[in-house]
């Protein structure tokens, strides 16, 4: 494709600015002054439409795609939604903050302390705080609200336990606030290592940390014990929401033991993520952690209208700016009371069947290494097609050409070749069907002609990338760099 820089011609432009209407003209520092006119390609509005129109629609996105993504829970995103954030966009974020200021923002004040409340209700917490801006920067505000705990109940404590099955954010959060990390196995029966968990246990753990259901889509049958053992020695546990979409109006967390959680809203409640952000991620606790939460926090008074109050002594400070990601917060609420109890609940329902019906229509075909009834995702091996030379790699560039985003594939690392499939709650029984006979026919042509696979995709202005480098050494710049 032609870039903008390419569709120059001197002279052509697409806006012409006012001249300059303040006099005499504020001196600006020398070295902020341009010698010459800046090197920006010269093109009409025409162009500019043209090329990002393109751009974009070179782009796999919920929108236009199924986006089976496991572990990240690409759901349609009603367009309601980003009007419910529009709404607040006029307000300047300091207005709460301001003396008085809060008697100007009672909407947005009650927003937060809404989302708090219905967030608190949805996973059986105490009290929520919506600062943290996404999953991990949630999990490492809950580690730190457990070092302040345990500090203060003078607990002397080193490390945190995590499954092996775990998301990497897991075990960095923690290493992150100075804890070491224990890890521990998955039984062949895919979930943690019951007896191995016990032998690790000591009074040094400080939290145990779990996603349930974990990341094969499996729900932990002996999470309560597990919970209880974890107590036994003074240890806390730490629920990682990101799969939340799997239990919503199901079960709560709180109510199992767990004693802090993060929700993903960019996963389970309204906002569309990709492309890093905006994502917020809150933070629910129990009532032992309650004082340590970050402030300043929005509190409802006895006549029904909201104040701003700063952060206890005992609080670990602030972990982001203002209230967190309002916008995000914004699509959060009106989601959930867009959707009320009984909706919530049916989302689950129609996640948790949507990936069992891919499951069991699927098992012929590719290798199941958990087989059993699975939550809202669940995971396949490409280790058959593998003996014929074709990898999970392979399988995700054949589905690109029959117009689906790929499943996640080689993670979660504990399944060799690993395939891991979320559809989501919003896509119909057409468009799985539609993946399905996709996924049927990659194993298909994975029989017959493994050789075919090294030149897919076709349909794609580039092909095989080296995915590592495309994504942390990208080269965005068209001058000298
Ligand atoms: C996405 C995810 C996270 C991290 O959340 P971010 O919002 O991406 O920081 C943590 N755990 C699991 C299981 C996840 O899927």
């Amino acid at each position: 494709m032609e870039l903008i820089f390419e569709k120059s011609v001197t002279g052509r432009r697409g806006v012409r600015l006012p001249a300059g209407d303040v006099s005499p003209a504020p001196p600006l520092p020398a070295a902020l002054v341009r010698d010459g006119a800046p090197d920006l390609p010269q093109v009409s509005e025409l162009d500019v439409v043209r090329h990002f129109t393109t751009l974009s629609r070179r782009n796999f996105s919920v929108d236009t795609h199924f986006y089976p993504l496991g572990s990240c829970t690409m759901k349609y995103n009603a367009k309601a939604l980003e009007e419910a954030a529009k709404l607040f966009a006029p307000y300047h974020p300091m207005v709460p903050l301001l003396p008085h200021g809060a008697s100007f923002s009672q909407g947005s004040l009650g927003l937060v302390h809404g989302l708090g409340e219905a967030l608190a209700e949805i996973t059986g917490m105490d009290e929520v705080t919506c600062q943290p801006l996404a999953g991990a920067h949630g999990e490492m505000t809950g580690i730190m609200l457990i070092a302040a705990y345990h500090e203060a109940q003078g607990n002397r404590k080193k490390y945190v336990v995590v499954p092996d099955s775990s998301h990497g954010t897991n075990p960095a959060s923690a290493a992150m606030v100075g804890y070491e990390i224990i890890t521990v196995p998955t039984a062949p029966y895919g979930d943690m290592d019951l007896e191995k968990y016990r032998a690790v246990m000591t009074d040094e753990v400080a939290a145990v940390m779990m996603t349930c259901p974990n990341t094969l889509g499996l729900f932990n049958p002996h999470i309560r014990e597990i919970c209880d053992i974890a107590h036994d020695h003074d240890a806390l546990m730490y629920y990682d929401g990101a799969n939340l979409n799997a239990i919503l109006g199901k079960v709560r967390p709180g109510d199992v033991g767990f004693d802090v959680i993060h929700v993903n809203l960019h996963k389970t409640f309204g906002t569309p993520h990709g492309g890093g952000g905006p994502g917020s991620g809150p933070v629910g606790v129990k009532k032992l952690l309650a004082s340590y939460l970050p402030g300043p926090r929005v509190v409802k008074n006895s006549d029904g209208d909201y104040s701003v109050i700063p952060h206890s002594h005992e609080s670990i400070g602030r972990t982001a700016g203002f209230f967190g990601n309002f916008g995000v917060m914004a699509k959060a609420f009106a989601y959930i009371t867009m959707l009320g109890q009984e909706g919530l609940i049916q989302v689950s329902e129609q996640a948790v069947l949507n990936a069992n019906y891919i499951m069991a229509r699927l098992k012929d075909v590719y290798d199941l290494p958990y087989d059993q009834t699975c939550m809202h995702e669940c995971v396949f091996s490409a280790a058959r097609q593998a003996r014929n030379g074709v990898h999970a790699i392979d399988i995700a560039k054949f589905l690109i050409d029959r117009g689906f985003h790929p499943p996640t594939v080689y993670f979660p690392l504990i399944v060799k070749e690993a395939i891991m499939i979320e559809p989501t709650e919003t896509e119909s029984k057409e468009t799985l069907d539609a993946f399905i006979e996709a996924m049927r026919d990659a194993a298909d042509l994975a029989e017959k002609d493994p050789a075919a696979f090294a030149e897919l995709p076709r349909t794609m202005p580039i092909t095989r990338p080296d995915e590592t480098r495309a994504a942390r050494e990208q080269n965005v710049c068209y001058f000298g760099c």
